[in-house]
């Protein structure tokens, strides 16, 4: 039988994706692109905001087409199942089978069963054995993503996440590191530790913490290049902020939401910080490495926000400079207690905040891209440019994206390159010179 996943949302998702073709290509099922051609159609769910849920619904119907045409089977993972649970099958009736995020283990079983005539859903808490799950090996990867723990503790206000996902687990560090030593033997450059709030790994635990994890990473030969998402500013320790200094293989770049810059907003967000310690804590970041590169999300027209509030956010980005911020205005959630809040700011209001923002934004981002010009840099070559295929397309150490004429045989490899232009979202480069391997 032949399957397609059609992957929503955020880097977990594309994890949780991953993991799902590894168990299906195991078990004998065939990969395919085209949905004509599928016999199984797996969504894999967003619901982190309302656009991503209203983009599910309109996907769901298309679908209905093909599940009337061919004896399609449709399975709906990830956030939207897991908050819906039965409730969905209301919304979207041609569905077969639903998983949580902490039961896509269960696809096989699921698929099974469908083809029995029945219909099959779990939405189980516990995700150990989801957590231990690994992506498919099978193609050639430069850059991987492994899951360190999943969940969520804090409850901000307005996230689904701990709802969704549930409470935080962390995976063995010894199961990582045996993950990361396999990548590395397969051909793998890059690895980014994924976790909702990967500084709180192994809070709970008798085991590595998450300094001490990066340190074993930095360790394994063959990885050249090491990141994290995402890290919430209270649990960012100084010890971690040390470990930009001083491990060569952790790349300058942290991403580190702020979400307000306003104290009244943090506050009413649940978020655990102000934003003195946001400044500082990026102060220190700044001074143990210097030229990192910062990015961020945020929120604006979060329930309570007067313009005073969203002047401190732009005080905000004004004194860290991010190198990119990801911006949205305020999106109600469901179960979330900010939908209880007074205050409600009016959707146009907030959107006329986020264009002020996004435009400031994107003045910054353009500034620290073309600060980057006349400077060689380190550059891991990943692949073909999208924009142009005579182009190829990699990283900086600083996560900003390079193109730049050059030999196929560069994919794969770090090669210097001198930086010619700088633009909104990217830079070009030229003039490469190759790098000894790590
Ligand atoms: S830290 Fe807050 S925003 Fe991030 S996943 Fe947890 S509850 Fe959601």
């Amino acid at each position: 039988m032949k399957f397609m996943i059609e992957t929503m949302g955020c880097q977990m998702n594309e994890n949780d994706s991953e993991k799902l073709v590894s168990l299906l290509l195991e078990h004998g099922f065939d990969a395919v692109k085209d949905p004509q051609e599928a016999d199984i159609l797996i969504v894999n769910t967003c619901s982190v905001r309302k656009k991503a849920e209203e983009k599910f619904l309109s996907y769901m119907g298309r679908l209905k087409y093909l599940k009337k045409k061919k004896n399609l089977i449709i399975g709906v993972v990830g956030c939207i199942a897991q908050l819906e649970k039965e409730n969905l099958l209301r919304k979207v009736p041609h569905v077969d089978f639903c998983l949580g995020p902490s039961s896509i283990h269960k696809v096989i079983e699921a698929i099974e069963t469908v083809k029995k005539g029945q219909l099959y859903l779990d939405f189980s808490e516990n995700g150990e054995e989801t957590l231990c799950l690994k992506p498919s090996l099978t193609s050639k990867k430069i850059k991987a993503f492994v899951t360190i723990m999943k969940g969520c503790n804090n409850f901000c206000s307005y996230c689904v996440v701990p709802y969704a996902r549930g409470r935080e687990i962390s995976r063995p560090s010894l199961e990582i590191l045996n993950e990361i030593e396999e990548l590395a033997k397969n051909g793998v450059k890059e690895v980014t530790l994924l976790g909702q709030n990967v500084n709180s790994y192994n809070k709970d635990r008798n085991d590595l913490s998450f300094p001490q994890l990066l340190e074993k990473v930095n360790e394994i030969p063959g990885i050249e290049r090491i990141r994290f998402v995402t890290s919430h500013p209270k649990d960012l320790s100084e010890e971690l902020i040390r470990c930009f200094g001083r491990l060569r293989k952790l790349c300058e770049h942290i991403h580190l939401p702020f979400q307000s810059g306003s104290n009244k907003i943090l506050k009413l967000m649940n978020r655990g910080y102000t934003k003195e310690e946001y400044l500082e804590k990026i102060e220190m970041l700044k001074e143990v490495c210097p030229g990192i590169a910062i990015t961020a999300d945020c929120i604006v027209g979060f329930p309570g926000e007067e313009d005073r509030d969203f002047e401190e956010t732009m005080d905000l980005l004004q004194k860290v400079r991010f190198h990119n911020v990801f911006s949205f205005a305020y999106s109600p959630r469901k179960f979330t207690r900010a939908l209880l809040l007074p205050n409600q700011v009016p959707r146009e209001k907030a959107l006329a905040r986020l264009r002020v923002l996004q435009e400031e934004q994107r003045k910054i981002t353009l500034e620290k891209n073309k600060e980057l010009e006349g400077k060689r840099v380190d550059v891991l070559v990943e692949g073909l440019s999208k924009r142009s295929s005579l182009d190829l397309t990699g990283r900086t150490r600083t996560n900003i994206v390079v193109n730049f004429g050059g030999p196929l045989e560069l994919i794969g490899r770090t090669v210097e390159v001198l930086i010619v232009k700088g633009y909104a979202n990217s830079v070009r480069g030229a003039n490469i010179q190759h790098k000894s391997k790590i």
